[in-house]
């Protein structure tokens, strides 16, 4: 099977990335026939030095990109992408979860751009200088800077990513975009009312945009509880492809960023996922899900 996943903290743990005892490794990888994975840089809200903690943990991602370069083939353009299927390699795709990377300074966009980020998550749980996350309740939308930010982000070619922010800022940033926006780790609202996940307009929003939702197998955000089982996340895939996201749902594991429990607990179980849902859709859809949409979304968008 092949794999395209939108989410994990992975580096930020700054482990040797091949083999270790956390949820995601190239070790456990290495059954997939394609893989592409999104590595995040995440920045916690309290971080006093946040510009220079995302410069720590790429340096990091780069010492172990370039350790396991037999194995890993960085993705920064859509050639790329194929130039890391058709060598067997894993295709790196390195994001930053958290805004506050920026530092206020909306000239740091292309200086992510220039360190190969693809991706930026806006907001964390709290409030930064771009907005606000969906758990803090707050109904303000995106601050200027925010809004000044998603602007220069879509110029430059780092694509926005909503998990995590409030609703308000959510419909600004659809309001501000041209181009496709993502979802890299968010589930359905109307499966599990969990403010981190995304009601059926947003899904619409998002779907009809062109964009991506990748389904998160944190249990917190799949039962509301500490497990979940494939029969669970079976209910969010099914819900989004009810909304009309057969060409827009992916995954977005959240690998070594969450406490997982129940059928899914690493990396390791994704096969075992993908046998279960060949028993519920299409394995076409299936397909879709695990990697065609996402390897679409990418050869359109990098
Ligand atoms: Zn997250």
């Amino acid at each position: 099977m092949r794999l395209c996943d939108l989410h994990c903290d992975t580096v930020t743990l700054r482990p040797d990335i091949n083999d270790n005892g956390n949820q995601l490794s190239l070790d456990k990888g290495a059954v997939f026939d394609a893989w592409i994975q999104c590595f995040a840089a995440f920045i916690d809200d309290s971080d006093p030095h946040p510009e220079q903690t995302a410069e720590f943990i790429f340096d990091f991602a780069d010492s172990q990109f370039k350790k396991y370069g037999e194995r890993i083939l960085p993705v920064e353009t859509a050639a790329d992408i194929d130039r890391a299927i058709s060598r067997r390699k894993c295709g790196v795709i390195i994001t930053v979860e958290n805004g506050a990377a920026l530092g206020g300074q909306i000239g740091n966009i292309q200086r992510l751009y220039d360190r190969g980020v693809r991706l930026l998550t806006l907001t964390w749980n709290g409030e930064n200088a771009l907005g606000f996350g969906a758990v803090t309740g707050s109904g303000a939308g995106l601050t200027a800077f925010g809004r000044d930010a998603v602007r220069k982000m879509e110029r430059v070619g780092i694509i926005p990513d909503v998990s995590h922010l409030n609703t308000r800022g959510f419909y600004d940033v659809a309001e501000l975009t041209e181009k496709p926006f993502v979802a890299t780790h968010s589930n359905a609202f109307g499966v599990c009312n969990h403010p981190r996940n995304l009601t059926d307009e947003q899904l619409a929003e998002l779907f009809e945009r062109g964009g991506l939702v990748g389904i998160n197998l944190y249990p917190l955000f799949i039962t509301g509880g500490q497990s979940a089982t494939f029969d669970d996340i079976t209910r969010h895939v099914e819900h989004m492809l009810d909304l009309g996201g057969e060409h827009a749902v992916a995954l977005g594991g959240d690998f070594d960023g969450a406490d997982m429990d129940g059928d899914v607990k690493s990396l390791a179980d994704i096969p075992q996922l993908y046998e279960y849902l060949l028993g519920k859709l299409p394995e076409s859809t299936v397909n879709e899900l695990f990697f065609n949409n996402a390897y679409r979304f990418f050869k359109e968008n990098l």
